[in-house]
């Protein structure tokens, strides 16, 4: 899933670090290795590879990493696929 990527510095991953204890649910869900343990806490190392699909929230026993899933656009991923990332979109005429 490596080559599935998202706009740059869109993503709305946010990490309570403070929060965090450490269980590394969130880097065993995440499809996209987007985040790692470094000693007890949870770090964010490829913000720009977040598909938001929700599921380190959605895992994550303390509420310390969240996302909005839904707001990346699909339509923009999908365009990259079909007619590469130079002629893909995602402003308000793409879908
Ligand atoms: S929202 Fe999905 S892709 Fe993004 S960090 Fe969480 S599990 Fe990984
Ligand atoms: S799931 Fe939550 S508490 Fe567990 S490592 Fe990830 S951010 Fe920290």
């Amino acid at each position: 899933m490596k080559d599935f990527r998202y706009l740059d510095k869109v993503a709305t991953l946010r990490l309570n670090k403070d929060a965090c204890v450490g269980c590394g649910m969130c880097v065993t869900v995440c499809p996209q290795r987007v985040v790692h343990l470094n000693g007890k806490k949870a770090e964010i190392m490829d913000l720009d590879g977040c598909m938001e699909c929700g599921a380190c929230t959605m895992n994550c026993p303390t509420g310390a990493i969240a996302v909005t899933p839904g707001v990346g656009c699909a339509a923009y991923i999908i365009q990259t696929w079909l007619k590469g990332k130079d002629k893909a979109s995602c402003g308000p005429d793409c879908c």
